[in-house]
């Protein structure tokens, strides 16, 4: 099955993550808006001057200069404006009752008897930002599901907010499994390799604003599998990686269909092609491939929209534009690719090694380049691009 059908059965079965939290704006970055932001202002509150200059009322200038009648720095309330004259006001002030526009600093001359003429024509409304040309009162400035950051918190702030309603966290437990696998800071022994995968999901998963759990690693055993999954306790997610390559013995598959349900895909991905997907005592169970470079681009397509949906976030999937094509692809593939490339010089290109150095080749690369089934690429054609920073949050 596509992956896009996938990822649409994956959404049928979210359950959505009701339980929400009242949080400062400083502790919001991240997390998903579970309540619309309704506007209780209008922003700007009132009209105000986008420029150093003098306001005036436009029928008041006939090319007389024309006498200052106050000043008007930011941050003070004006005084209506003296019929036939004009103020002083600096950008952010408030416009005075009776002015309709400003004229900058730039366009004005002012003589020794300190009255001011304008060196170019005015029109009404010139340089005044209007009350609620921004937003005004009761609009909704931004809805439920949108992950919020900085641009969003600083619009919360202009409008008031010190503190936001939020989706509470996602609860992430991350398993690595496999027999050869070893933690960092140890000796490696014989058949042994480094686990990697769980430093990039416990990261990757943290910066998405999950709670993670690092249930460390999982040897390939039945009984401990059991009593691994039974130990976790109450979390929203079990991710794993590992153990689901074809021929090899497939305890998380195992427990699964004892303790729950299972379902076993096959992917028209590559890399990435089995994912497990089911339940282990009502706990959804997402098993991504181990291969480095399966786990990466199965988390990024598939378990990262998951986990952003179930906190109700709306547009899960990753921005991807059509980029013309630096490299050539004579063969066609029988499964959708996602190969580890870069921009240069406006073209898409790919990573010398698409199969080894499977991390520094993504270390490498700014984004995915996503090659169709059936296709093959001459330069110049289109490819999908899809960043690495649209997906990596
Ligand atoms: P598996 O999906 O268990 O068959 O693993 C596929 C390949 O990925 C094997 O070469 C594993 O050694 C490797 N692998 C599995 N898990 C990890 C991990 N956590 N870190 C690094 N490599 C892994
Ligand atoms: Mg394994």
């Amino acid at each position: 099955m596509g992956h896009g059908d996938l990822a649409e059965q994956l959404a049928k079965t979210i359950d959505l993550l009701v339980e929400q939290e009242v949080l400062p704006l400083a502790e919001c970055d991240g997390r998903v808006l579970a309540q619309d932001l309704i506007s209780t202002l209008d922003l700007p509150p009132w009209p105000n001057s986008a420029m150093d200059g003098y306001a005036v009322r436009l029928a008041d200038w006939t090319g007389e200069p024309l006498v200052v009648s106050q000043r008007i720095f930011a941050g003070t309330a004006p005084e209506p404006l003296a019929a036939g004259t004009c103020a002083r006001i600096f950008t952010g002030a408030p416009v005075p009752q009776g002015a309709d526009c400003v004229q900058m600093q730039e366009n004005a001359v002012v003589h020794t008897d300190q009255r001011v003429s304008f060196t170019e024509p005015l029109q009404m409304g010139d340089n005044i930002r209007p009350q609620g040309q921004e937003t005004t009162v009761g609009e909704t400035v931004l809805s439920a599901g949108t992950r919020l950051g900085p641009i969003e918190l600083g619009l919360a702030a202009s409008l008031g907010r010190d503190r936001l309603e939020v989706v509470r966290r996602v609860r992430v437990a991350v398993l690595s499994t496999g027999d050869e696998l070893i933690e960092p800071g140890l000796p490696l022994g014989p058949g042994q390799i480094y686990n990697s995968n769980r430093r990039v999901l416990c990261s990757w998963l943290m910066r998405m604003g999950c709670e993670v759990i690092d249930a460390g690693i999982l040897p390939d055993d039945l009984e401990q599998t059991r009593a691994r999954l039974a130990g976790l306790g109450s979390v929203d997610l079990i991710l794993s990686t590992g153990g689901v390559s074809v021929g090899e013995a497939d305890f998380l598959g195992i427990a699964l269909r004892e303790e729950g349900e299972l379902a076993l895909w096959k992917l028209a991905i590559k890399p990435g092609k089995p994912l497990t997907f089911g339940h282990f005592r009502g706990v959804p169970v997402i098993g991504l491939p181990g291969n480095p470079a399966s786990t990466l681009v199965t988390f990024a397509l598939l378990a990262r929209p998951y986990l952003l949906r179930r906190q109700g976030v709306l547009e899960v999937q990753p921005l991807r534009f059509e980029v013309p094509a630096g490299f050539v692809w004579p063969k066609p593939g029988n499964r959708r690719e996602y190969l580890r490339g870069r921009i240069e010089q406006g073209k898409a290109i790919i990573y010398r090694n698409q199969s080894s150095g499977v991390l520094r080749s993504a270390a490498w690369a700014e984004g995915f380049v996503e090659v169709m089934e059936g296709t093959t690429l001459a330069i110049g054609d289109r490819v999908n691009f899809i960043p690495l920073s649209e997906v990596l949050n």
